[in-house]
């Protein structure tokens, strides 16, 4: 089992995004990536994992405003189980 903290989260406008990828390096956690679904444009659209650290990146990057950021009071924590420990 590993614990991921989160410091922050975004909400992120995917029916407004062109897909241009920008905001995927932009984030240095590397918590975005494109999606497998489409939008109504037709493109693929960020996803956020957990460990979001708001910094903001995503935000500034962005043409068309996609994202809100938002900071935690306190960091949340979320446990990933690992595949081999599945039913374990
Ligand atoms: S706020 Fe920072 S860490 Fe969070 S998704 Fe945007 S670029 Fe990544
Ligand atoms: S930078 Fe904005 S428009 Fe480009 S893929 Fe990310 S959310 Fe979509």
């Amino acid at each position: 089992m590993s614990t991921t903290l989160s410091r922050g989260t975004v909400t992120i406008a995917t029916e407004r995004c062109k897909g241009c990828e920008l905001c995927i390096p932009a984030c240095k956690p590397n918590v975005l990536t494109m999606s497998q679904a489409r939008n109504e444009l037709g493109v693929s659209y960020p996803e956020l994992a957990p460990g979001c650290t708001s910094c903001g990146a995503c935000l500034l990057v962005c043409p068309d405003f996609c994202f809100e950021i938002y900071r935690f009071e306190s960091p949340v924590s979320h446990e990933e189980v690992q595949n081999s420990e599945v039913g374990s």
